[in-house]
């Protein structure tokens, strides 16, 4: 049975690892990605913030050596469902099981402005450029934003003015410097109402403006100033944004989307093609977008694939998730939300502390080596 596992994401990596563990040689994986390597993306902060280089935390595909998987580096340029086959770059590829984990392609073209006149923080060069942006920076109006929904990892823009207003502080420079953060959520983390009250108090304390319920649509770079849906402004000196999130073109054209993202059955991620599953962020299964869920959702289709291969039977997805939440000073939060249809989300909390910021390295180390097969030191002194 060839599985074809399109995007070596999140998702994309733990299925495969899956796959091989429990297989060995006799798994026949093909795992096909465009880019050279994997980054997570909450290292995409640490680059911006200075905590670490870029190059320490580009993880090379082509160190992948697993059992009965193959790496092919090429972009997938369209995708036949039904006949479970795709064209690609480096030629056609076919599976007995395809399974579609190519998550969210970032937009930052598609807001007026920001291009131009903002910064986004989403993308790898986005927010790796940021590093030396911020680096430079002497204080002012610093304004975190969101452009559309969903966007992935909702905590990480309160993250980033919390960091933002950290990086300030130690710089001196927090006096003469204003940080407001821009969300289209009424509160930071609607499916955690005690991490939303946590980040709420935090933002008061360090004097964050909080800006609930707000999209931005626009900016204007010649004005510095960010127009909201409803045609108010925002001045600022140094915009971030959340660029505008959209299922990967080659997706959208396979005809397997509604309403933008591809829908699967909540409990086995399966399709509406036979054989066929989707994972991660591409999907609307209704858990947010968060490498965390894909990683779950990887998990339980490897299960079903394994079942197949081997026989015996195999759990639905229980839709749980652990997110680590920065809150500045080398302190990190936990918050353990699980997501079940027809049900509120339920979960718990712990406050930032330095053991949750060693417990975030670990979750990070732990990936590495699982899906890598090598030690990975995240923030190098040097
Ligand atoms: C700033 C930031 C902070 C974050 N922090 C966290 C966090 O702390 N915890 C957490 O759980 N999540 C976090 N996330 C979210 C997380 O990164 C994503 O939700 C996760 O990566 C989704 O996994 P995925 O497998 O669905 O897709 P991805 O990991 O995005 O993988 C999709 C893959 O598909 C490939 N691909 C796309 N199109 C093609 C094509 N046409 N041909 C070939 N390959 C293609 C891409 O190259 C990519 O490698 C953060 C995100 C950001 C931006």
């Amino acid at each position: 049975m060839r599985v074809l596992v399109l995007g070596a994401g999140f998702g994309g990596l733990e299925l495969t690892t899956r796959l091989s563990e429990a297989l060995g040689d006799d798994a026949d994986v093909v795992l096909v990605d465009q880019a050279d390597g994997f980054v997570f993306g909450f290292s995409k902060l640490d680059v911006m913030f200075g905590r670490t280089i870029p190059e320490a935390v580009h993880h090379r595909y082509a160190d992948i050596v697993k059992p009965g998987v193959q790496f092919v580096q090429a972009t997938i340029e369209s995708i036949d469902p039904q006949a479970k086959r795709v064209e690609t770059d480096a030629g056609p590829f076919e599976g007995d099981v395809v399974v579609v984990a190519l998550g969210a392609d970032l937009h930052p073209e598609a807001t007026p402005g920001l291009v131009e006149g903002g910064h986004d923080f989403y993308t790898e060069a986005g927010a790796f450029a940021l590093r030396d942006v911020l680096a430079g920076l002497d204080g002012g109006r610093v304004v975190v934003g969101v452009t559309s929904t969903p966007f992935k990892c909702p905590p990480a823009p309160s993250e980033t003015a919390l960091l933002v207003h950290d990086l300030l502080s130690r710089r001196g420079l927090r006096d003469r410097s204003e940080v407001a953060l821009v969300m289209p959520l009424p509160v930071p983390i609607p499916p955690s109402p005690v991490a939303s009250q946590a980040l709420l108090a935090a933002f008061e304390e360090r004097g964050i403006e909080w800006h609930p319920q707000r999209l931005v649509r626009s900016l204007d770079p010649d004005r510095k100033v960010a127009v909201f849906a409803d045609d108010t402004e925002m001045p600022y000196d140094l915009f971030l944004g959340v660029p505008v999130h959209r299922a990967p073109e080659v997706v959208a054209a396979s005809g397997m989307t509604v309403d933008g993202w591809i829908p699967v059955d909540p409990l086995t991620l399966e399709t509406s093609y036979p054989d066929v599953y989707a994972v991660g962020d591409v999907t609307s299964v209704g858990t947010p977008k968060a490498g965390v869920f894909a990683e779950g959702q990887a998990a339980v289709v490897a299960d079903a694939i394994i079942a197949r291969s081997r026989g015996g039977d195999s759990a639905g997805y229980d839709g749980r998730g652990i997110c680590y939440l920065e809150f500045g000073d080398d302190r990190v939060a936990k918050v353990d939300v699980t997501f079940v249809a027809g049900q509120a989300p339920f979960g718990d909390y712990e406050d930032p502390s330095e053991a949750l910021a060693a417990a975030k390295g670990e979750f990070g180390t732990s990936r590495i080596r699982r899906w890598f097969g090598r030690d990975w030191v995240a923030h190098p002194t040097a």
